[in-house]
């Protein structure tokens, strides 16, 4: 491989090494080297701007939490069968953001885990094993929870008593009832999960259906929906990887969005800006009956480095003001994206809360998605330095999502990308 140019050895290293299940972003894939706020830079110090990951929510290399993750990684770091209060504090902190129902917080290491850990609970104390999920909801990749992920493709096995309702599309759906058109559509899977016997357990929703396409409004349209689950004896289990910690610009939480209260929530990426940490809050009740039975160990959740990086996170987002933040700006990127991409018509819908927006790309005149343009626009849109993604069930919705402390100079910086890219289509 010596021959080859450093790139290509370092993709041909790659896939001799960790195989080949990975997958890069972009045809020409992009090695970064270092991060601040919502920029990375590759080796040659090109700045790129990050306006999809949502992870490092509070800026890449925030100096709050690397202060914070080096002063505790180096006094101690352990787990949680020693009495710790960096894992209190937190806590009591972060249940103090949710309805006093949610009154227990436990801890895991990825959204998967606590995914995982909630469904067990809502099968455990429902005495059911039906899960509703949607069609293109991506959940987690444990073995339950992949079989409640149908968006991770046609050879992975799908629970047998999962059942899906279809993305909830307020673009293309002709109603204008969208939580009573999902109560229908979640009856009709109870009733066939009824005559096979399966008995029902609950939902698992991301409350803004962000790999269905990013479906957040009308805010409120989950309300008959938890109702529903609950006549129905089920749980309903908020995703909140994707809506939490702030992202909605609305509220701290997505479902509080939707004026409900769920009897699981789960969250993870954004929690501790990218040191493993994820969590799930839930009534106690809920949790007391199932610890008579099962107790719970995950060896590094909730350590003393995760939480004082979680802990540092919430203070940035409280300190910067970011809920209000990712309202104002994330209404003024949306603005600017309608406007510059409306010359272009190849931009059919543009919709989200906050710095969550989803844009779908169209055969111009027509609401037909256009799926190869939509990977085009991505292209181009690296090659101006600007990085996002796709998702949806037809991989034509632009999916922007950036660190909540983007500023409105990238505003700026994306809607020209933009434009550029959709004149060099
Ligand atoms: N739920 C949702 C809505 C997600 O988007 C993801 C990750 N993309 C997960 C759960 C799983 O999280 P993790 O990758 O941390 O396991």
């Amino acid at each position: 491989i010596g021959e080859l140019d450093p790139s290509m050895q370092e993709l041909v290293r790659r896939r001799s090494v960790l195989g080949p299940c990975y997958r890069l972003f972009y045809q020409r894939p992009l090695h970064l080297v270092r991060g601040v706020g919502s920029h990375v830079f590759d080796a040659d110090g090109t700045d790129y701007l990050d306006a999809y990951n949502n992870i490092p929510s509070v800026g890449h290399c925030n100096q709050r939490v690397v202060d914070a993750v080096t002063h505790q990684m180096s006094t101690l770091n352990t787990h949680t069968r020693y009495v710790h209060e960096n894992i209190l504090d937190y806590a009591e902190d972060l249940l103090s953001t949710m309805p006093d129902e949610l009154d227990n917080i436990m801890f895991m290491c990825s959204g998967s885990e606590a995914n995982d850990l909630a469904v067990r609970l809502a099968q455990f104390i429902s005495g059911g094993e039906g899960i509703i999920v949607t069609k293109e909801a991506y959940h987690g990749n444990t073995a339950l929870i992949s079989g409640l992920s149908p968006s991770i493709g046609p050879n992975v096995p799908m629970s047998p008593t999962m059942r899906m309702i279809p993305t909830p599309d307020t673009y293309r759906l002709e109603t204008g009832d969208i939580g009573g058109w999902m109560c229908d559509r979640i009856s009709e899977q109870i009733s066939d999960m009824r005559r096979h016997g399966i008995k029902f357990a609950g939902v698992l929703f991301d409350g803004i259906f962000s790999s269905d396409g990013v479906f957040p409004d009308d805010a409120g349209f989950l309300k008959p929906v938890v109702d529903l689950v609950h006549r129905e004896g089920g749980l309903y289990i908020a995703d909140e990887v994707q809506p939490g910690f702030c992202r909605t610009g609305d509220a701290f939480w997505g479902f509080q969005r939707h004026g409900i209260v769920p009897d699981m929530v789960t969250m993870g990426k954004p929690m501790a800006n990218g040191i493993p940490c994820s969590g799930m809050a839930v009534k106690h009740q809920i949790i007391d009956e199932y610890a008579r039975l099962y107790p719970y160990f995950n060896t590094f959740a909730g350590s003393p480095v995760a939480m004082a990086a979680a802990q540092a996170t919430l203070a940035e987002l409280r300190e910067k003001n970011l809920l209000q933040h990712a309202h104002d700006t994330g209404a003024h990127l949306k603005q600017a994206i309608v406007e510059a991409s409306a010359a272009s018509g190849r931009i059919g819908d543009v919709r989200g809360a906050g710095f969550f927006i989803g844009a779908e790309v169209v055969v111009p005149g027509a609401t037909r998605p256009d799926r190869l343009t939509a990977v085009k626009l991505v292209e181009l849109m690296r090659e101006h330095h600007v990085l996002v993604s796709l998702c949806g069930p037809f991989g034509n919705v632009l999916k922007v999502r950036p660190p909540l402390v983007f500023s409105e100079d990238d505003v700026d910086i994306f809607a020209n990308a933009l434009e550029r890219s959709l004149n060099e289509l």
